[in-house]
């Protein structure tokens, strides 16, 4: 059998060779400003080692791959209560859709669409004393990466061009499932989606998701099974907004996307690997991402299923 290694060189040799036929985001004027030809890909396995091709150190915006660092913190926080306040379903609608929530009386359908994420946001502005401050040291320590930051720059263009974002925030907080004022919930959205960091340490950093005692690299437990085994489950069916299915279709492993082109998966009880690429098809997920992924997996023989 062919290690991981080899795979992923080949996977990304013949990818990057394909015509990408994805486009950059650009409602969020500074992701735009990010060169497109940029293509990295990453693994580490739960003994630890990492292995990257192409542009795996360059650091890039994670956007929505920060909704499981969210989730993840509300989630230690709060407890089974947490689901109280959003749910689990996928919403098979795109990702800053405004539809279902008045059928929905305010409760989004899961953490990964915007409308879940920034009802998590609000919990974590209840519970922090210093959110902004607190949720990056929470960061770092699951990374165990200081460098780890926001890019201010990618916080200001979202604060300025957010109209979606500040319409689903007060739209839910009309129904009292927003409990902040909305501008201080929305700021701290607005930086946990400018986080910065490279595919290397994604898949670092994600490492939490698998079998390896769902625990940091120095050996902090950061999940218990339980929790991890319904954060991977809800990334097999929400990571991908209202292309779920179809990830889950042709890749066959729990994920999560960000519209800054990067995509982390994870292979419960073997590796988290991380891609990035910065054109998005049209669900907004990263075109060559889904592709190498694809690719990478069906050259695996190992299988969740
Ligand atoms: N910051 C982005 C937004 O709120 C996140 C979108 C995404 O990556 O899915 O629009």
């Amino acid at each position: 059998m062919k290690s991981y290694h080899e795979i992923i060189e080949t996977t990304y040799k013949e990818v990057k060779k394909t015509k990408d036929k994805g486009k950059i985001a650009t409602y969020i004027p500074e992701l735009g400003n990010v060169s497109s030809d940029n293509f990295g890909a990453s693994i580490s396995t739960i003994d630890d080692k990492t292995f990257g091709v192409g542009n795996c150190d360059e650091k890039f915006s994670i956007q929505s791959i920060s909704k499981i660092l969210t989730l993840t913190l509300a989630y230690k926080l709060e407890g089974e209560k947490l689901w109280e306040r959003v749910d689990v379903e996928p919403s098979g609608n795109p990702f800053n859709s405004l539809q279902q929530l008045d059928a929905d009386k305010g409760k989004p359908r899961n953490p990964f669409i915007n409308a879940g994420a920034i009802v998590i946001c609000d919990v974590l502005v209840s519970r922090l004393e210093n959110p902004k401050e607190d949720f990056l040291k929470f960061c770092r320590e699951v990374a165990d990466n200081d460098t780890i930051n926001y890019c201010e720059k990618v916080a200001q263009s979202e604060k300025e061009t957010g109209f979606r974002n500040f319409a689903l925030c007060n739209f839910i907080k009309s129904f009292d499932n927003i409990k902040n004022d909305v501008d201080k919930v929305l700021d701290f959205y607005f930086y946990t989606c400018s986080l910065e960091m490279s595919c290397k340490e994604l898949s670092e950093t994600f490492l939490y998701l698998t079998e390896d005692n769902f625990s940091t690299c120095k050996g902090n437990r950061v999940l218990s099974k339980s929790e991890a085994k319904r954060v991977n489950a809800i990334m097999l069916t929400c990571g991908f907004y209202d292309e779920s299915g179809e990830f889950a279709f042709r890749v066959g492993l729990p994920g999560k996307s960000g519209v800054g082109g990067g995509i982390i998966a994870i292979h419960p009880n073997e590796y988290c690997i991380a891609v990035w690429s910065p054109k998005l098809n049209p669900k907004g997920n990263s075109y060559k991402g889904m592709l190498f992924l694809e690719k990478f997996t069906s050259a695996t023989t190992s299988s969740i299923f």
